[in-house]
């Protein structure tokens, strides 16, 4: 059979621990036998952003402007910990962050259900996606900590130098402050992402935030959606037989519990981190997550939205076996060459990214699953295989797929 072309190069984002060692694995046995892989490759492994500054994050993320398309591994934030280990001349910021800064956009996640894995809420037999705005508030925060005896206030110097002053807080102890923003810009951009991935997937869009203690600023978020939906979706949205509803935050939490799932559900930068580990984790395991980054101007990043697994890691440095579950992973690849071959009308890639999925649904559901499905799956004769058996079990029901 003859290798699959690409025509254009999809950006390539390396990472850090398991997630690189099964990033080569799921290239070697899952994809270079049947597409001839045309990338641009970014190593965003720790060592490589150390030794240039970081650079080479900024410069990936404008490759993935430029080409439209990036699939990214997951990679190490620096913490205190990691300085030491890594011997950091700084403690870099999370490459996500970074890219996100300049892609803007909007992160969708949703669940990849398969059968014998039930969710710990029964009720939720559909997907809910969860649609997280990736610009600003406390990802882009100041903050610092003050002592007793001062004020805190926020200033804003208009472009005429004009001051506007108001009190934070007057210290009579010692304290903390943190200034956070967003733009109208981008919190546009977020809007129109949703409703369009909701027409998309003909699938109820929900949004929800703290209007009602937040009365300006997350009441800034309610008005442009209403805004833009009003002047620009509505009559979309009754053609496609789908609905847009807005309500606050705690009701939106006690209503996602209750319901069936099948719709997308928009959040603030930090509902959007913690919901969806709450969501992936409740429909079985963060590596069972499908997470895409859609820019305002229509560029992709697919990513796992799980760590780069570093207890595994440690394991296997030390020759042990592991069991890390890539499914995450082939789904970013798949996502990533799929939304290639539609930019590019390649059929064939398209087909290929459908098979590849198929195939790794169906091992699962065969019964030949990483430890941590192991634990919950509920099927009869479940096998735990080791992260490399996992990707050879695809690999040859791919091989049939694609026969
Ligand atoms: P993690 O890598 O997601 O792993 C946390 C735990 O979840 C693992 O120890 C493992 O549990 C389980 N797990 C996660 N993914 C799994 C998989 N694919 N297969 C099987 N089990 C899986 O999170 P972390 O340990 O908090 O973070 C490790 C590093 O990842 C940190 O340096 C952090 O900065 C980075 N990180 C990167 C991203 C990203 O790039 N998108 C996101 C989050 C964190 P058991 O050990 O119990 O098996
Ligand atoms: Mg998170």
């Amino acid at each position: 059979m003859d290798k699959i072309k690409m025509t254009t190069p999809l950006v390539e984002m390396d990472g850090d621990e398991m997630t690189r060692i099964l990033w080569q694995w799921i290239k070697d046995i899952l994809i270079c036998p049947y597409v001839d892989l045309k990338t641009e490759y970014y190593d965003l492994g720790l060592k490589k952003r150390e030794e240039t500054k970081d650079q080479i994050t900024v410069d990936s993320a404008e490759a993935a402007k430029k080409y439209g398309v990036a699939v990214k591994c997951a990679t190490i934030t620096p913490n205190a910990a990691r300085v030491e280990e890594y011997n950091l001349s700084e403690m870099w910021k999370s490459p996500n962050g970074t890219i996100r800064a300049i892609l803007d956009g909007t992160v969708f996640r949703t669940p990849i259900l398969v059968k014998g894995i039930t969710p710990y809420i029964p009720t939720w037999t559909k997907p809910i996606t969860i649609a997280r705005h990736a610009y600003g508030d406390v990802y882009k925060n100041t903050e610092m900590v003050v002592k007793a005896g001062g004020k805190a206030e926020l200033v804003y110097t208009d472009k005429d130098g004009k001051e506007t002053r108001q009190l934070i807080h007057d210290f009579k102890g010692d304290g903390i402050i943190q200034g956070l923003h967003n733009r109208d810009e981008s919190i546009e951009g977020f809007a129109r992402s949703c409703f369009n991935y909701a027409l998309d997937r003909k699938q109820d869009l929900w949004f929800a935030s703290k209007d009602t203690i937040s009365k300006l600023y997350d009441h800034r978020f309610k008005d442009i959606f209403q805004e833009i939906f009003d002047n620009e979706y509505k009559e979309k949205f009754e053609a496609a037989g789908i609905t847009y509803f807005y309500t606050l935050i705690d009701d939106a939490v006690a209503r996602v519990i209750r319901s069936n799932g099948g719709y997308i559900w928009a959040c603030k930068n930090y509902d959007g981190d913690v919901m969806s580990d709450m969501v992936s984790t409740a429909y079985g395991s963060l590596a069972m997550m499908t997470s895409v980054l859609v820019s305002p101007s229509g560029n992709y990043e697919y990513e796992a939205a799980h760590g780069t697994v570093q207890r595994h890691y440690y394991k296997y440095l030390k020759g042990e076996e592991t069991s890390t579950n890539s499914v995450a992973t082939i789904f970013a690849w798949s996502g990533a060459l799929r939304k290639r071959g539609e930019l590019d009308n390649l059929p064939d890639l398209c087909k290929y990214a459908d098979a590849l999925e198929a195939a790794t649904i169906q091992t699962i559901e065969d019964g030949v699953m990483t430890g941590d499905l192991y634990m919950l799956s509920t099927l009869e004769n479940k096998r735990k295989v080791n992260s490399k058996e996992f990707l050879e079990e695809i690999g040859s029901r791919l091989a049939a797929q694609l026969q």
